[in-house]
């Protein structure tokens, strides 16, 4: 398999065709549902049957690719509502261990992976492995799915 960056890669940095921006605001989108609505960051639940309880911290203002080119305001408020998310995470699922990754390899769209780890876990000791994959990926069943979204919402509230 090879690997390589989008090809629309100037495009998706420059906000252009950038899916993050497009998508903002929506409660539901083809990865997952809304679970937080802060002043600087969304939270979603990702609706991928991949890890129990995997969500995404998304920076809700102007396309910005990299957390430096924030304000030490705007980045204080993108961690700590980031922060929020991942203590409801925390408490709804009690991992063994959460991780934050701030990737963007995919999307240059400032945001967060909330992953969490767990005893059974598809690779102990070591960052998540990511599927480089596009197709479609299998789901939680719908009213599972719903239910945790509720709870998060709760929490959230
Ligand atoms: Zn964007």
């Amino acid at each position: 398999m090879t690997h390589h960056w989008p090809e629309n890669w100037a495009a998706l940095v420059s906000g252009e065709e950038c899916d993050f921006c497009q998508g903002m605001g929506q409660d539901r989108n083809p990865y997952g549902a809304r679970i937080f609505e802060g002043r600087y960051v969304d939270g979603y639940l990702q609706s991928a049957k991949m890890q129990t309880g995997y969500s995404l911290a998304i920076w809700k203002g102007r396309h910005v690719v990299e957390p430096t080119e924030l304000t030490d305001e705007e980045a204080a408020g993108y961690w700590l509502e980031t922060l929020r998310v991942a203590r409801a995470i925390i408490a709804v699922y009690q991992p063994l261990k959460l991780n934050y990754e701030t990737l963007g390899n995919t999307s240059p769209h400032l945001h967060t992976h909330l992953l969490p780890r767990y005893v059974e876990d598809p690779r102990p000791g070591q960052p998540f492995p990511f599927l480089a994959s596009d197709g479609p990926k299998p789901q939680i069943p719908e009213q599972r799915f719903l239910a945790e979204v509720r709870t998060l919402r709760e929490r959230l509230a």
